[in-house]
């Protein structure tokens, strides 16, 4: 079988820098890519994290002036993975998040920073490095969405293209202005090139010239054709149906693994759900949440954005609190909503239990100590809190959408009689719908016997990377055959 060369681009990868999911897919994929003969290679900005995640880093290529200042490409490999970092000290060498500064706000110069990776992805492309030269480039995200402008701007023999949608609210939009200053050619500001609304775009740049379009639910790619959830690229996306694809992600099942896991109180395995007790204990005592192993613990993980709709849950909260459950919840971002739930907090003091922040450790212990998790998302490309809460026995409460619907099966009367249901879905997103899925989960807690039953089969569901690997795989192959 002839192996198949990826370059993926993504401007973070597990276990070097994550904001989001990308990172977790990014940093997954090529592993479980291997034992299908697809050699995947990464690149990644030259953050400081990642250039010192670097132990012997080989200088493979140098660049003398690339937007703004010299830089140079270094091979290096942490945790399996095969990674080009590109060190550019005067884009990317600063602390903390990779997009915004210490005030919360966008670094200004964001399209150059990621019109240089993307620059450089099709660089590699064309074959500057002779050790590796691609046959397919997987862009992810806007962030890497002007490989397939610049390879079809710059013209010449070029890598197939594949652009991958983690998540459509994110677009890289420039102003006009900046054509220039990208890179990009005069001719490339048209409706059918880089210009959108007016404006350029990294995300619309990708989709437009991509061989193939990818996202990460079937759900999804259906939802983005329609202007609800295409978010002013639908028109295009239905031109370009016939090349785009969903595919589910999976998550590290090494990563989290209830059986192996440190991070949780107890470790325990798919078929005893009993072994769950001391995690939820400990995560009540760790949130300050009143010690009360029959109190329903309902767990949230999550950016705090409009697009999880956890202001829905604030909404909800006086009748979570009448229901007599717990809310555990960790998560950071908009600081109305941070503000809100350590309100909440203050309010419903052994009830509700917030920690603002990022915290791998203790997303593990709220995966293995709730029972339910909560993800009432008003889109979601994929989501993958939801799948590991189905490896850890929590139940998700999910909002009927993009991967979401896709993952879980709501446990109506005949899933319920079918024995298949793994969780609560509702839809549409507004707070009657939310909390009439509240009340109906907490019915099911209160019957243990079908509770079990449904954690059962959440354990018992293939959420690894198995199936997307094989799937990609076979996408890679078809790509390269037309
Ligand atoms: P998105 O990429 O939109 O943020 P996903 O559900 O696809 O949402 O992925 C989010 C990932 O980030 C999950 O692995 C989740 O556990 C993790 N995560 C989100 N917020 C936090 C947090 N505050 N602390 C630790 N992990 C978090």
């Amino acid at each position: 079988m002839t192996d198949i060369k990826v370059l993926s681009v993504t401007s973070e990868i597990y276990p070097l820098i994550k904001t989001g999911g990308l990172a977790d897919v990014a940093g997954a994929l090529p592993l479980a890519l291997a034992k299908h003969h697809v050699d995947m290679r990464t690149l990644i900005p030259g953050y400081p994290v990642v250039k010192a995640a670097l132990t012997n880093p080989v200088a493979v290529h140098s660049f003398k002036n690339l937007f703004g200042a010299k830089a140079s490409l270094l091979y290096g490999e942490v945790a399996g993975l095969k990674l080009y970092v590109l060190d550019a000290p005067h884009l990317y060498d600063r602390p903390g998040n990779p997009y915004v500064g210490s005030d919360g706000k966008d670094w200004p110069d964001n399209p150059q920073r990621f019109a240089a990776l993307s620059r450089v992805g099709a660089d590699i492309g064309k074959g500057v490095l002779k050790s590796f030269r691609p046959n397919i480039i997987q862009c992810h995200d806007w962030q890497a969405g002007f490989v397939p402008a610049y390879l079809h701007y710059d013209g010449g023999p070029r890598p197939k293209t594949i652009m991958t949608v983690h998540n459509l609210a994110f677009q890289g939009r420039a102003a006009a202005a900046l054509l220039h200053d990208l890179a990009l050619p005069p001719s490339s500001f048209t409706v059918n090139g880089v210009e959108y609304f007016g404006d350029i775009s990294a995300l619309k740049s990708g989709l437009q010239f991509a061989d193939v379009i990818t996202t990460v639910s079937p759900t999804y790619a259906k939802e983005i054709r329609e202007p609800e959830a295409g978010m002013g690229l639908d028109g295009l996306l239905e031109v370009r149906k016939d090349v785009l694809a969903g595919i589910l992600n999976g998550v590290d099942t090494q990563v989290w693994d209830p059986a192996t896991d440190g991070r949780i109180a107890a470790p325990f395995s798919s078929g005893s759900v009993s072994g769950r007790a001391k995690s939820k204990a400990a995560l009540q005592t760790r949130l300050g949440l009143t010690p009360n192993a029959k109190a329903p613990v309902l767990g949230v993980i999550s950016r705090l954005s409009w697009q999880k709709g956890l202001d829905l849950l604030l909404e909800a909260l006086p009748m979570i609190m009448a229901e007599g459950a717990q809310v555990a919840l960790l998560g950071s971002g908009e600081k109305e909503l941070e503000t809100g739930f350590m309100a909440a907090m203050a309010r419903y003091p052994g009830q509700v239990g917030c920690v603002i922040g990022y915290d791998e450790s203790l997303a593990h212990l709220l995966q293995a100590g709730s029972d339910v998790i909560l993800v009432p998302s008003r889109f979601e490309p994929c989501g993958l809190t939801q799948l590991c809460a189905l490896r850890y026995g929590a139940v998700p409460l999910v909002a009927r959408v993009g991967g979401l619907n896709d993952t879980v099966i709501d446990a109506n009367d005949m899933a319920l009689a079918a024995g298949v249901a793994t969780g609560v879905q509702f839809g549409p997103v507004n707070g009657s719908q939310f909390q009439d899925a509240l009340r109906r989960t907490l019915k099911l807690f209160r019957q243990p016997k079908i509770w079990k039953k449904i954690q059962a089969n959440g354990l018992k569901t293939d959420v690894s990377w198995l199936r997307p690997a094989a799937q990609y795989a076979e996408l890679y192959r078809h790509v390269l055959a037309k």
